[in-house]
């Protein structure tokens, strides 16, 4: 993979005459459209984070990052340059208000989150549009589980869904030890010892020789019900990205996102609240893995760009996002801090009448932009350009690499 030399990456920050050719400009230059952010200056956007590193508790032998140790995502060789500037959202919204504040220097172990409340009149830091839901959540059913172990030393347990509104085998990936299915561990209609063992109902871990299951139908309920002061869980709604994660491509950020959710899960400190990235089967956001290739040619032709991202970034059908609330609701959640740039995300997963509450909003970040790896490509910075520039996506200042 050709680099850019951080002289063209000023070029590019400098001149969209320099951007790849299939990234197109939106039609409004304006970077701030609701003209709030227009008084942001470079002091605004400076950093007053000191040094520290976002994940000084990754320094835990048992946690590599999964960027680091994962074989089949390529980490570049170039050095860290700052992203172009045109690349950082300026749409800031004013300090303490819901879903603006800047995460505090204290929090800068964590991942870093933003309170958010979509219940507010003036949108609580949840976006501007308002989604299309469905008026009954669809249904849902875990029918297995089992344990993980993962290259990078963390452990999750994959849950597949059934429901019955498509035949896609929708997944949760659950990382930490309490969070647990109320429909694969309800005792159901036949049920015997070894069928639960072999689905995954049971406490604690499996042995050899193991024969009970160790739920005796109401305990678990009792013990893993949802507890008013807990943390509430890291949640990341994931759409299947064939290209992304699979053959390593470098036309969008779904496998290094996908890779930084499972670390920031598997962080010590994630340990008790645990995470869950729902892991929807709708490559290219529906449209399909042919129609998302056709699109990518369109893009390589130069022309019609506009049409060719509309096919790509095909907006996300309300079925999933139904789907993502039913799974999160049978996993045992109400509130949750949601993994995302994507403001207009948040009432999309909170359901049709708020059944999932967003209590905050954590940043992805991409790691190039950090100096923790990942990758840089023209494509995938044109896709990102498309993604703040006409999807609301928020980059902030902390993706600024130091
Ligand atoms: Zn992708």
């Amino acid at each position: 993979m050709p680099g850019f030399t951080p002289e063209q990456w000023q070029g590019a920050a400098a001149s969209d005459s320099q951007l790849p050719s299939f990234y197109s400009p939106p039609a409004n230059a304006d970077p701030s459209p609701d003209g709030a952010d227009a008084d942001l200056n470079n002091d605004n956007l400076s950093l007053s984070i000191p040094p520290a590193t976002t994940t000084t508790s990754n320094t835990a032998n048992d946690n590599p990052s999964p960027s680091s140790s994962t074989p089949s995502r390529p980490s570049s060789a170039i050095p860290t340059n700052p992203p172009p500037p045109s690349l950082l959202s300026p749409a800031f919204t004013p300090p303490s208000t819901p879903g603006t504040a800047t995460p505090s220097n204290a929090l800068l172990s964590e991942p870093r989150s933003i309170p958010v409340d979509s219940s507010l009149p003036t949108g609580g830091g949840c976006g501007s549009k308002h989604p299309r839901l469905l008026e009954a959540l669809p249904e849902v059913r875990c029918s297995v589980r089992a344990r993980i172990p993962t290259t990078t030393g963390a452990e999750m347990f994959l849950h597949l869904y059934e429901n019955n509104i498509d035949k896609k085998e929708h997944l949760a990936i659950v990382f930490g030890d309490n969070i647990r299915s109320k429909s694969l561990d309800t005792w159901q209609p036949g049920d015997t010892e070894l069928e639960r063992l072999k689905r995954g109902a049971y406490t604690g871990r499996l042995y050899p020789g193991r024969v009970h299951s160790g739920i005796d139908g109401t305990q678990h309920m009792e013990e893993h019900g949802q507890d008013g002061n807990k943390v509430p869980p890291l949640v990341r709604i994931h759409s299947e990205c064939y290209t992304g994660e699979t053959v390593w491509s470098a036309r969008c950020d779904c496998g290094e996102q996908l890779d930084e959710a499972a670390r920031l899960m598997s962080l010590p400190s994630s340990a008790e609240a645990g995470g869950i990235i729902i892991y929807l089967r709708q490559e290219g956001r529906g449209i399909g893995l042919g129609e998302k290739l056709k699109a990518y040619n369109l893009q390589d032709l130069g022309n019609d760009t506009v049409e060719a991202n509309l096919m790509l970034r095909h907006p996300a059908d309300a079925r999933s996002y139904g789907l993502a609330t039913a799974m999160l609701i049978d996993l045992g959640q109400r509130d949750i801090r949601l993994l995302t740039n994507n403001p207009d995300k948040i009432r999309a997963v909170e359901g049709p009448n708020r059944e999932i509450v967003v209590k905050e909003r954590v940043a992805m970040v991409p790691l190039s932009w950090k100096g923790k790896g990942g990758f840089r490509a023209p494509e995938v910075e044109g896709y990102l350009k498309t993604k703040i520039e006409k999807m609301g996506h928020m980059l902030d200042v902390e993706a600024l690499p130091r």
